[in-house]
């Protein structure tokens, strides 16, 4: 899995934890090598803290389908102004 695209198709199933755990590894391995990716999954936990009034040490909750939509349009429109 190299390409950022294919790691947000699977990043509201990775973060509701509905991927089998080697799948969960590759989306692991490119986020941690990926800056975009890093900096796109740190906002990204950052409000869901924020809406659920969590530390960043607490587990994640379940993402609101709402806030996934609205994640995956500016991830949406993010790569096409890379030109993917
Ligand atoms: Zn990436």
């Amino acid at each position: 899995m190299q390409d950022c695209t294919d790691v947000f198709a699977r990043l509201s199933e990775y973060l509701d934890r509905e991927l089998p755990g080697a799948t969960c590894e590759e989306i692991e391995k490119h986020i941690a090598a990926c800056a975009p990716c890093v900096q796109f999954v740190e906002s990204l936990k950052k409000s869901i803290h924020l809406t659920h009034g969590l530390t960043p040490e607490d587990p994640l909750p379940p993402i609101p389908e709402e806030l996934k939509q609205k994640l995956r349009r500016a991830f949406d429109d993010g790569a096409r102004r890379r030109g993917k």
